[in-house]
């Protein structure tokens, strides 16, 4: 035997260059949606672990960093060919292109608290991708017209908070849990503890950014009232993707009366 073959960096050499040849050749076989994915600019993305284009630890942890749902984590549950994580409209706009190009069904997924698990779970049994969008979760509050644009993978948490930022008159009626995604919970109309004043969240909507099919991005000027209509009520992930909500922002009363545990308290708001 000669000398290298006791070397153990000589062994080493060898294993890497091995385990690089073998995850490119394991690229090829994803070389489509990878292709995809380049061509439309979509960087942020991770594939499923039997691609291994990236470690199945990102995989993992993108799988379940949102998902609230503890019902659908199991190991039987159908998992996405991929998990997308787009950072701008343009690249939620060329995710929707792309996925529809390659037969993917496109799962949509915000706060991840779906009941029925369905920002998880696929309709059918065709091969799926998860666009996850907690990185479109910024808020730009706009006092002078009292209201507040805020991006569809936003939690009503990061909304109050954004609100709060900037003034403590004014506020948004909807859920009372923080981690419950924007999209979702306007999607389905969105009851809070300012109801009884302002109403849904639905009925504060001022203007929203939906993307279609076609991968074009519309206002409710161009959607037309109808669609505007039925996006907020009409449940999640029916009608496009939602990259944006324009909210009117609403006047927190000074004081809120609130039922805890059978007894009546009246709270003071610090104004
Ligand atoms: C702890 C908790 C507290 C709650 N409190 C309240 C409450 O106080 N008032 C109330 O009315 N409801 C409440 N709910 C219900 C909640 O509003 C709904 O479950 C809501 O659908 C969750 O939205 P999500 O974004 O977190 O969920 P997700 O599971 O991410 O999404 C729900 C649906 O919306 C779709 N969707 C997500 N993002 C988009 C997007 N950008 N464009 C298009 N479709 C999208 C998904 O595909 C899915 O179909 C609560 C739920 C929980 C679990």
């Amino acid at each position: 035997m000669s000398k290298f073959h006791k070397d153990p960096i000589f062994f080493l050499q060898i294993f890497i260059f091995l385990s690089q040849f073998t995850n490119i050749l394991s690229q090829t076989t994803d070389f489509p949606i990878i292709n995809c994915f380049n061509n439309h600019k979509i960087t942020n993305f991770t594939l499923h672990p039997n691609s291994t284009h990236i470690s199945s630890i990102h995989y993992n942890h993108f799988l379940k960093f949102s998902l609230q749902n503890l019902r659908v984590a199991k190991d039987s549950t159908p998992k996405p060919t991929a998990i997308i994580l787009p950072e701008s409209k343009e690249q939620l706009a060329n995710s929707v292109l792309c996925c529809r190009g390659l037969s993917l069904e496109i799962i949509i997924r915000c706060g991840g608290h779906s009941y029925e698990g369905i920002s998880s779970i696929p309709r059918g049994n065709n091969p799926f991708v998860i666009i996850d969008m907690m990185n479109l979760n910024r808020v730009i509050v706009d006092l002078e017209s009292e209201s507040a644009w805020v991006e569809g993978g936003a939690t009503l948490g990061e909304l109050y908070s954004a609100i709060a930022a900037h003034s403590s008159y004014y506020g948004f009626p909807a859920g009372l849990g923080p981690t419950v995604g924007v999209s979702g919970h306007f999607s389905g109309g969105g009851i809070g503890v300012l109801g009884r004043k302002y109403g849904l969240s639905a009925d504060n909507m001022l203007d929203v950014g939906l993307i279609d099919a076609e991968g074009r991005v519309m206002g409710r000027a161009e959607m037309g009232e109808e669609i505007f209509w039925a996006l907020r009520g009409g449940g999640g992930g029916n009608f496009g993707v939602v990259y944006g909500w324009k909210v009117q922002l609403v006047h927190v009363p000074k004081g809120l009366l609130a039922l805890v545990l059978n007894k009546a308290q009246f709270m003071s708001w610090p104004n």
